[in-house]
């Protein structure tokens, strides 16, 4: 089997369509409103779901087009490389594939309806705690079963995207025992307005389109038909979509980083020194070359992830030398943007320095860089023990 990415002809059409769809909805000056309102309007995320693009890749038993995992990258990567933002659209469906793939028929349903009324998911995904971000088996978040046989959840999540924007959360706690070496942990889809639930939010840096903060759980009632998939399966669970999820992170970094480099690459034009455009000088060259570059590896990369998925392939390697290299690789082009733009990528005034904190907050999210390499390092002596 050979890796090939010629895009298909439905593939182009799909990218042309969400181009117009951008045309008619979206611009700059709404984008970076969005920015400082933190977050995106729903009847914008609805129009994204209501033109197909939010429904792309979901079963079709759900009501959604069935698509090849490239297929749904190429959707975010455009997404970004457009808006040059990290819209929510672009990565909802993560969230909603958690429910399809392990939600009982009740919490599907009512995913799907909420998500076609509302162009969101009703729920965030509350996973990391103050104690347990890279290291999940660290959290003491926790049901336990009274005598009564009651179920009471309490800990304290955290870092949780748009958690203070949504209905529902998607926690995940070990059952009955917090303890370390308990490994048994499972998934819990609360109501925000349940009793002893509450969210305050943190002062983000960066990617303020979509804030998070924290969660704190004190002994919220939960019931057998909050649960998510299997009792005790919830690290299975979590570690399953892990590698989606940094396919989809770096997708959107890379179309966000694209953006970048498309504007700098502009301005090097327009812009002169010294009498002559900053476009001639070798430095700035060195850099529109080194940048070009690291989003083509980036891309490559990207796509053979993709085509190794759709082909029923492991990734569990490729996909965490992807977030490694694809996240620092458009972090530092973003940075490179704003240096070519001087002080005015400074500002406000241009976006290469929102995408640049964009793309800081990403090489910590969907699993840090060291995390990457935790995970790799291990990987690749057992690769070569037999070569
Ligand atoms: C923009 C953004 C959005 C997020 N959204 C969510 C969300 O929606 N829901 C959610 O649950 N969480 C979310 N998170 C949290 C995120 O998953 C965690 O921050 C991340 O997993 C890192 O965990 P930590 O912050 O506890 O860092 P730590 O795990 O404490 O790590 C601290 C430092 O030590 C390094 N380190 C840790 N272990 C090792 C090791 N074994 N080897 C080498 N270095 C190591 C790390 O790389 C890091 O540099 C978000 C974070 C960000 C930045």
């Amino acid at each position: 089997m050979a890796y090939s990415y010629t895009l298909t002809e439905e593939q182009e059409l799909l990218l042309q369509s969400l181009r117009e769809w951008y045309a008619q909805n979206l611009d700059e000056q709404k984008i970076k409103g969005y920015y400082e309102a933190g977050g995106v309007p729903e009847d914008v995320q609805k129009s994204y779901v209501d033109a197909g693009f939010g429904m792309i890749g979901l079963p079709e038993e759900v009501g959604g087009t069935e698509a090849d995992k490239l297929t749904q990258l190429l959707l975010t990567e455009e997404l970004s490389r457009l808006s040059g933002a990290s819209l929510p659209m672009a990565s909802n469906i993560l969230a909603i594939h958690d429910i399809t793939e392990f939600g009982n028929e009740d919490q599907i349903k009512m995913v799907m309806e909420y998500y076609k009324e509302h162009g969101k998911p009703p729920f965030s995904l509350a996973f990391s705690e103050p104690g347990a971000g890279s290291d999940n088996m660290n959290m003491s978040a926790v049901v336990r079963t009274g005598a009564d046989g009651k179920m009471i959840l309490s800990g304290q999540k955290t870092w949780v995207s748009n958690g203070g924007k949504t209905d529902y959360a998607l926690v995940i706690a070990k059952d009955e025992d917090p303890s370390r070496s308990n490994n048994k942990m499972s998934w819990w889809l609360i109501p925000m307005d349940r009793k002893g639930v509450k969210f305050e939010g943190l002062e983000k840096i960066g990617n303020k389109i979509m804030p998070f903060g924290d969660l704190f759980l004190d002994d919220v009632e939960v019931f057998e038909s909050d649960l998510v998939g299997e009792r005790g399966k919830g690290f299975f669970q979590l570690m399953k979509n892990f590698e989606f999820e940094r396919l989809v992170c770096v997708a959107s970094m890379l179309g966000e980083a694209q953006a970048a480099l498309e504007d700098a690459a502009k301005y090097t034009l327009q812009r002169s020194t010294f009498e002559k455009p900053i476009a001639s000088y070798q430095l700035i060259q060195e850099k529109l070359t080194d940048m070009e570059i690291a989003l083509w590896n980036t891309r490559n990369q990207l796509y053979e992830c993709a085509w190794r998925m759709d082909n029923g392939l492991d990734i569990r390697l490729q996909s965490s030398l992807l977030k490694r290299y694809g996240a620092m690789s458009c972090h530092k082009v973003a940075d490179e943007a704003v240096q070519i733009f001087g002080g005015l990528g400074f500002t406000t005034e241009t976006r290469v320095g929102r995408i640049m904190l964009d793309m800081r907050g990403l090489r910590i999210g969907a699993g840090t860089d060291e995390i990457m390499v935790y995970i790799a390092g291990r990987m690749i002596p057992k690769k070569y023990a037999n070569a």
